[in-house]
Parts: structure tokens; C-alpha cells; sequence
């Protein structure tokens, strides 16, 4: 095919679907492994897996294999029926990450929704009060529905749409002082990403999230750990939580869980489980349905047999230290954030014009905020994968000088 042929199709596009993104120039068409070809068969290296989800790398076959059976057997049914892939997804997420209740979404955005009703119903059941308050962290990014938008902390995203839902504080990430500080009867949650993505790769220190749960702790105000990005294998455990030894009440997943299917979940310890939400209270068509059960149950069982969350430690390790060689090498990299698979380089100045460049040579990269690039590749890549990567992004920045 030819370029005129991609271009026209971007064309198209613009005429068509609603312009909420600035879309980089290229038509993508089909991956495979840590690879993404567009319409013209020109070859990227992908270092952003559709933003943190492509875990397991473009076609691989047992997955693949699995979806197109149970295509053929049951896509869809009602959650007034039991099917067997949410029993098996279900059992297997409570194993991968030691919550006892699960409810699937079709999206992260839902998943923080749902997280959000239970807060305020634990609470409710509580006291039988309506003015509950949620703490929420400034420079996180819990997705785009009404609620998740009113909880995440970048006022630049939620002005046009204000009034959002009511009762929101935020806190300062990493500042336990700030979030005492708006500590009272009323807090029924206080919400967080273990490590905060769109806000600039930036882990939670172990001070601030024991803090947190101490707080809840002493107060019984339920601790929401956002992990739709940082989990699912991603920062070296099966969820950035278990690092510090502790545990959320409430724990949101999404991204690459279904590893591409739309599906996302909210999880609850039991005792909230057995004080929260009850028949009647909150439901979806979609959520939890066989075909993207069946992919999260596969994602779940290959992430477990084959240690993912393990490789993606040592591989994370070793691109944080070709990273360190990058920042040591160019002035313009202040800082060097985030753990495991999921890291950013700080630059003084916006860094889309290098992720261009980088696309020109066959590299896709994203942005967090305007002068971060953020490095969320599939969980499989390998070190000659990040060696090729480093090659190109140095390129990249040189050209840029
Ligand atoms: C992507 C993301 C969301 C929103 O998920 P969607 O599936 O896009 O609705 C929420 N929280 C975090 C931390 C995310 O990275």
C-alpha cells in the first residue's frame, strides 16, 4: 500500500470520529511480539503497548487461540446468568492479587466508579449520612466519566465539565501531612495510584502509603489503591501494592487485564465486600461478560505460570540502567522517575518533537504530561528490545538539539 493510501485514511478519519486526540500521522495495521506495522508495512518497535496494556506482546498464540474459541462457543450473555470464564477470571484475580470480592467493568474509568459507589456506601451504611467525602491526589489520573474525572487531579482536565460530583479534597502525593490535614468524620475514602502514570511515573514513597493505611486503619475510612496502569505485573509484582507490604480495601485494574478486550475490575477485601454494595446497587450490561473474561482469565493464568510479573522486574532493572546512561548523557533530562516497566524521563522542555523523531525511525514512545516520556513497553521485551530502543531514542535527541 502506499503512503497516499495511509494518508487518506487519516484524512478520513478526521472527517469522521470526533477530534479528542491530537493522533500521531500513522495507521497502525497489525502487530506482532513487541512490534506494530502500519498500513505501508513499516516496522516499530512499541515501547507504549497501547498505554500500558499489550502486556503479553502482539500475537501471541495461546491467547489469541483462546478468545477465537470462545468466540465461537458464547460472546455475550447477562449478568442475570452465570457464565463460566467471570468464574474463572474472578478466582484467578483474587489468587494474582489477594482481594476476595470481584466486580467487572468494561474500563478502568468504571472500575474507579464502581470503587467510588462502594466508598460511599460503606459509609452510608455506617452512619445513614449523604455528605461523605473522598480524598483524592493531586496529579493522578483515575480516567474520563464524571465521577473518575471529579477524583483526578489535574484541574485542566475537569474545568470545562465542573461541577463535577461533590464532596472531593485533594491531597498532595507523597505528603501524608496534606493529607491529614483533610482528614475528618465525613472521609469515607481516600484514593491513590500506587504509582501515579499520566501524573509523571511517580511511585508512592513507603511512608506516605503506610501512612495511608494507617489513617484508614484508625478510622475506618477505606484505603482505594488506583492500579489500572502500575498493575497487572507491571512494576515487578503482581500489583505495585505488595511491594510495601500492605493492602488496599478497595483495588482498581483495568489496562492489561484483558491484555486488549475491554474489561476492567474493582476488588474489595470481604469485610467490604459484606457492608457495601447489594443486589440492586450497581450493574452492567457488558462487564463481565465470557469474551473478555476468557481473555482475562488467559492474561492472569500466563502472567502467573510464566513469572511476567518477575521478567518484567529484571527487565525493568536493566532499562532503568541504559536509562540512567541516556540522562547522564543529555543536560536537557532532569529527573529519571518510576520502578519496574513503568519509568519517564523529565525533560526541561516538551518532548513530543523527539517522540516524532523517534517515530520516523521506528520507535513509538508517548508523552506523560507535556515534557515527560513515558517508557510502558509489553512486559515480554527483552534486553536487546530496550538496547535497540535506547539506540534510537539517542538518535532521537540529538536530532532534537
Ligand atoms: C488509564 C487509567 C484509568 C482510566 O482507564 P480507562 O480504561 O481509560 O477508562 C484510570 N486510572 C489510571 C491510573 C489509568 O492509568
Amino acid at each position: 500500500m502506499t503512503d497516499i493510501t495511509m494518508k487518506e485514511y487519516i484524512d478520513e478519519a478526521e472527517k469522521d470520529l470526533l477530534h479528542t486526540y491530537n493522533r500521531f500521522q500513522i495507521v497502525l495495521d497489525k502487530g506482532e511480539g513487541v512490534h506494530l506495522y502500519d498500513l505501508d508495512g513499516k516496522e516499530y518497535l512499541d515501547f507504549v503497548a497501547g498505554i500500558a496494556v499489550f502486556a503479553l506482546g502482539y500475537g501471541n498464540k495461546e491467547y489469541n487461540d483462546t478468545l477465537k474459541g470462545q468466540i465461537d462457543k458464547l460472546i455475550h450473555t447477562s449478568n442475570y446468568y452465570y457464565n463460566v470464564p467471570a468464574v474463572e477470571a474472578a478466582r484467578a484475580l483474587k489468587k494474582f492479587s489477594g482481594m476476595d470480592r470481584v466486580f467487572f467493568t468494561n474500563s478502568g474509568a468504571e472500575a474507579i466508579e464502581g470503587a467510588l459507589k462502594t466508598a460511599r456506601k460503606y459509609a452510608f451504611l455506617k452512619d445513614g449520612k449523604t455528605d461523605h467525602e473522598i480524598i483524592a491526589m493531586n496529579h493522578s489520573f483515575h480516567g474520563r466519566t464524571m465521577g473518575a474525572l471529579s477524583v483526578t487531579g489535574n484541574p485542566h482536565y475537569r474545568e470545562a465539565f465542573e461541577p463535577g460530583i461533590g464532596n472531593i479534597k485533594f491531597a498532595d502525593y507523597n505528603d501524608l501531612d496534606s493529607v491529614k490535614a483533610l482528614v475528618n468524620d465525613k472521609t469515607c475514602a481516600i484514593l491513590l495510584e500506587t504509582v501515579q502514570g499520566e501524573g509523571g511515573l511517580t511511585p508512592a514513597t513507603e511512608e506516605f502509603i503506610k501512612g495511608i493505611r494507617t489513617i484508614c486503619d484508625e478510622k475506618d475510612i477505606l484505603m482505594i489503591l488506583d492500579e489500572i496502569q502500575c498493575g497487572m505485573g507491571r512494576t515487578g509484582y503482581p500489583f505495585a501494592f505488595m511491594k510495601y507490604g500492605i493492602k488496599p480495601d478497595v483495588l482498581t485494574t483495568a489496562k492489561a487485564l484483558g491484555c486488549g478486550v475491554p474489561i476492567g475490575a474493582f476488588c474489595m477485601t470481604e469485610k467490604v465486600g459484606q457492608a457495601s454494595l447489594v443486589a440492586g446497587d450497581h450493574g452492567t450490561t457488558y462487564g463481565g461478560n465470557p469474551l473478555c473474561c476468557a481473555a482475562a482469565a488467559k492474561v492472569l493464568e500466563i502472567m502467573e505460570r510464566d513469572n511476567i510479573p518477575a521478567k518484567a522486574a529484571v527487565a525493568g532493572e536493566y532499562l532503568w540502567e541504559k536509562l540512567e546512561e541516556v540522562k547522564a548523557e543529555f543536560p536537557e533530562i532532569k529527573e529519571h522517575r518510576g520502578t519496574g516497566l513503568m519509568q519517564g524521563l523529565v525533560f526541561d522542555k516538551p518532548v513530543n518533537p523527539i517522540i516524532n523523531k523517534a517515530l520516523e525511525k521506528g520507535l513509538i514512545l508517548i508523552n506523560a504530561g507535556s515534557d515527560i516520556i513515558r517508557f510502558v513497553p509489553p512486559l515480554v521485551i527483552t534486553k536487546d528490545d530496550i538496547d535497540r530502543m535506547v539506540t534510537i531514542l539517542v538518535s532521537a535527541i540529538r536530532e532534537n538539539k
